[in-house]
This record gives C-alpha cells, structure tokens and sequence, in this order.
C-alpha cells in the first residue's frame, strides 16, 4: 500500500469517526429533545401525550399477554384553594412534591403521569385479583400532609379506576371509564377512590344513546321553540317571550333543556341546537312583532357559542335572513363567558348593539362578579335571577337587596326583567319597587307557539289587566 493510500485511509478514518461522534451528538440532541417533549417540566413524570401513546402500547402488550392492566387516574381536592390561599409558588411546590411522591411509590413495571393542572394518572398491573389494595396505597400516600412555608397542608385526593380487559378494550373508553369513576368520587365529595362499575356502566349506555338521538334529533326537527310570556309589570299585559329550547323525544316525551343541553354543550351539538331554536323561533314570533302583540323576542346563547369569534356576525347574518326585526330581537347571556373574555364579549356586544340588537345578563346574582360585568360592558337588560326572587316576600334582607339592585339599575339606565315570579306576594313587592317587567310561573308557563299565539290575541282583546295572573284564575275555577 503506497503513502499516498494510507494517508487517504487514515483521513477518512479520521471522517468517519468525526461523523460517528456528530451522528451520536445528533442523537443524544433528539433524545433529549424528544425525552423534553415527552415530560412535564414541573414534576419530571410523563406527559399527558406520551402517556397516551404509552397507554395504547402497554394495552397492547397486555392483550397479547392476556394480562389485566390498572388505570387509576387522580385529582386533587382542593387545589385550587391551597394556590389560592399560599400561592402558585406553593401550588408548584406542591405539585412537584405529589409527583415525587408518585414516582417513589412506583412499582416494577408501573407509570405515572401528570396529565396536566392537578390532574396525575397511573397504570399499573391488575394481575388476577382486585385493585381495592394499590388504590387504597394510593390513596393514602397522596392525602399525607406537606409542610409548604412551615405549613402542613392536604389537599387530599381523589381517585378514579378502571381495568382493562373488565370494563373497557380500548384505551379511549378505558380513560372515560376511570375519569366517569372519578367525577363521581369528587361529586359524593372527594377523599375517596372508586372503580367503574355497573352503575356507571348504565350511565355511560345511557350518554351513548341520548348522544346518538340528539345527533338524530336536531336535523330531523325534533328541537323545537317554547315560548313564556314576559309582562310589563304595571298593567300585566305581555310584552315580550322568552324563547326556550324543547325536545319532542319520540318515546320519552318532552324534555326540558336540563336533559340535553349540558351533553349537547359536551359534544360541540350546542350551537346547531341554538342555530334551529334561533331559525324556528324568530319564524314563529316574527308575526307577533309585525302585528304589535310583543316588542322583544329574546333567545339564550351557549357560552360555548360566544366563543367563537364569528358568533356575531353569524347571528346577525342569520337575523337578516328572517322577518324578525333587529330592534326586537334580546339575547341573554350568563356571566360566565362575559368574564371569561371581555374583549371578545365586548366585541360581539358591540356589534350586536350597532344593529339594533339588545343583551341581557341572564341570571344575574348567581355570580359573584356580575356587577363587574354590567358596570363594564354596554348591558341594556338585567334578568333577576329566580333564587333572588323566591325569597323577595319572605326575607327583609333579600327584599332590600333587590330594591337596591333596582335602584342601581335605574341610575344605569338598565331594564330589570324579574324572573321566576312564582307567587302574588312576589309580584306586588317588585311592581312596588319599581321593576318594569316580569316573568314566571305566575303568569304563565312556557308554552307552545299555537298557545302563545292565543294567549296573545286574547292578551290583545282584553283590557288592561292589573295582575290577574293565570294560575289565580286557575286557582279561582278550581
Ligand atoms: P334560563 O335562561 O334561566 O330560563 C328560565 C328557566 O326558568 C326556564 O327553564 C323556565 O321554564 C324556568 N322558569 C320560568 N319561570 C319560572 C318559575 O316561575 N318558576 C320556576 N321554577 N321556573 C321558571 P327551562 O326552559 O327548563 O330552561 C332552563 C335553561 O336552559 C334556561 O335557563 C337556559 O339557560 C337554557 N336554555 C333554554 N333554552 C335554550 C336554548 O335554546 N339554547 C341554550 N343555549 N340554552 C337554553
Ligand atoms: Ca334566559
Ligand atoms: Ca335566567
């Protein structure tokens, strides 16, 4: 081998081992950059994304094997009070205690997670027997006290579990299951574990179905619009609806919005249920307008709806395509999204109000930073909540709180609608305290359109009526 070979050998020895070392630097690079993706930050476990993938591999493996798999996941009680209260430095501190906790308890062959907020998880092996043992050990292990700033605190926790091949197959159902177990844990109150079990098992078929009928439902027209009068406190005669949501359920009847909104909110259905009640009712009530029998037709919007940013423009493209004028039409919407994003809402109140559009806050003091809301934000209605109003009569203290309220809002140039007025004595001390207009029970129920249509022609015929509310009447020919 001449010099000249050698040297070319030896340099490109030389290469490859600099290439071999760059290759490994590359590597160890990703790694850690994988292994960072794959981590939280604040206790060192595994993230809620590589958990899942991991979930699915280990599931996989335990088919194969036919082995039993375990996944716990856990809450903490409480959290939110202890950042509150000491902090989020304390809340990290805390958080970062529960994961190395977590992580040295853990077995051969066991993973923990934290899947995000105060949120961790843990899969482990069921093998043949039950999980009531690993998930007291649990347990225990998360509600001993941590001295934080000299402190002792215990949130505690909750814990949820469901076992794979027993209740679910596949991993998405597996994590409902122990989050359905869960929920039902930190609704009895917390500081407990719980399996899924036949219970959950029923609630879960149940959720399936009526999902899969509310699906059904919205386009086949089974949403339909109910109406409940409003009435101008002085004289009772109906000045506007209320429009509120039904569903014609082929076997079980006619339900109220309690039965389907919360899941329809859930599976994203919320705004098409919302979109039909808008279409079929301002077809409805639209008339009533033009004939002068009602001036204010209002509709209530999901939270989830407002925020998209295009709600509004939707909404008024969606009114044009109507009869109903925009002067006419109110939409009520809670606190809760009002303060969740003030800009957005200013933005869609805004834009509403340029067409003449009018917002309500509905079931205002339910919330404890309404006034916040109508002080910030350009509000022409207030809707008394029904817990303020059934205890108007009854409690000097309420009595004075409401009359203040009513005071407020005159001086803010803001119309009260009372609602829930369920009995005489509620509606004489509103109507002496000034409130302009009315709702509930003691007037009238919400009704069907035919229904509505009557009781506003005959609204129309009759004279002034100074509070002759239906029920009396009811009450009277009984
Ligand atoms: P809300 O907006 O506070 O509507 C008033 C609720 O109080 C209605 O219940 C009405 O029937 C009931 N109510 C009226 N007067 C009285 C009374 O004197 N006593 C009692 N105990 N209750 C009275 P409903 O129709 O069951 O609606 C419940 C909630 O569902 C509504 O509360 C509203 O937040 C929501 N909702 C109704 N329709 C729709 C809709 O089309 N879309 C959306 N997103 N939500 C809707
Ligand atoms: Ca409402
Ligand atoms: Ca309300």
């Amino acid at each position: 081998m001449g010099s000249g070979l050698l040297h070319t050998v030896r340099a490109s020895d030389h290469i490859l081992a600099e290439l071999t070392a760059r290759v490994a630097e590359l590597e160890t690079e990703r790694g850690l950059t994988l292994r960072l993706a794959q981590t939280d930050s604040l206790t060192g476990l595994v993230n809620r994304g590589a958990f899942t993938t991991e979930l699915c591999q280990r599931l996989e493996t335990a088919r194969a094997k036919g082995r039993r798999l375990a996944l716990f996941v856990v809450d903490l009680d409480r959290f939110k009070q202890l950042n509150d209260t000491l902090g989020h430095h304390a809340g990290d501190l805390f958080l970062a205690e529960i994961g190395e906790r977590l992580r040295c308890d853990c077995g051969a062959g066991e993973l923990v997670a934290r899947l995000g907020g105060d949120e961790f998880a843990l899969i482990a092996d069921a093998g043949d027997g039950d999980i009531s043992g690993r998930a007291e050990r649990l347990l225990a292990l998360l509600t001993q006290p941590h001295i934080i700033y000299g402190r002792a605190v215990s949130p505690g926790a909750s814990v949820g579990v469901a076992v794979f091949p027993d209740d679910a197959g596949d991993a998405g159902d597996l994590q409902r299951f122990a989050d359905m177990a869960l929920y039902r844990v930190k609704t009895a109150g917390g500081r407990r574990w719980s399996a899924f079990d036949a219970e959950l098992r029923d609630e879960n078929e149940r959720r399936r179905t009526l999902e899969a009928e509310l699906r059904r439902a919205i386009p086949a027209g089974e949403i339909e619009p109910w109406f409940q009068p409003v009435v101008d406190s002085r004289d009772g005669r109906i000045v506007g609806v209320e429009v509120l949501a039904r569903w014609r359920h082929p076997e079980q009847g006619l339900l109220t919005p309690a039965a389907f909104v919360p899941i329809a909110e859930e599976l994203g259905l919320i705004g098409r249920i919302d979109e039909a009640v808008f279409e079929a009712g301002c077809r409805l009530a639209a008339p009533w307008v033009k004939d002068g029998l009602i001036e204010v037709v209002s509709f209530n919007v999901s939270p989830r709806d407002l925020l998209d940013p295009a709600f509004s423009r939707k909404l008024i493209g969606r009114l044009a395509k109507t009869d109903l004028p925009a002067t006419a039409l109110t939409v009520e919407i809670t606190e809760t999204f009002l303060l969740q994003d003030m800009a957005l809402s200013r933005r869609h109140i805004e834009r509403l109000n340029a067409k003449g559009v009018r917002i309500a806050l509905d079931d205002f003091g339910t919330g404890y930073s309404n006034l916040r809301a109508l002080m910030h934000l350009p509000i022409q209605t207030v809707k008394l909540d029904r817990s303020l109003i059934c205890d108007v009569a009854s409690d000097p203290k309420v009595a004075k709180l409401v009359a203040s309220v009513l005071h407020a809002a005159r001086a803010l140039g803001v119309r009260i609608v009372a609602e829930g007025v369920e009995e005489e004595s509620q509606a004489i001390f509103l109507r002496a305290s000034g409130c302009e207009r009315m709702q509930g029970y003691w007037f009238a129920r919400p009704m069907p359109a035919d229904q509505m249509a009557m009781a506003l022609r005959q609204s129309q015929a009759a004279t002034p009526r100074v509070l002759t509310p239906e029920p009396q009447r009811r009450r009277a020919s009984a």
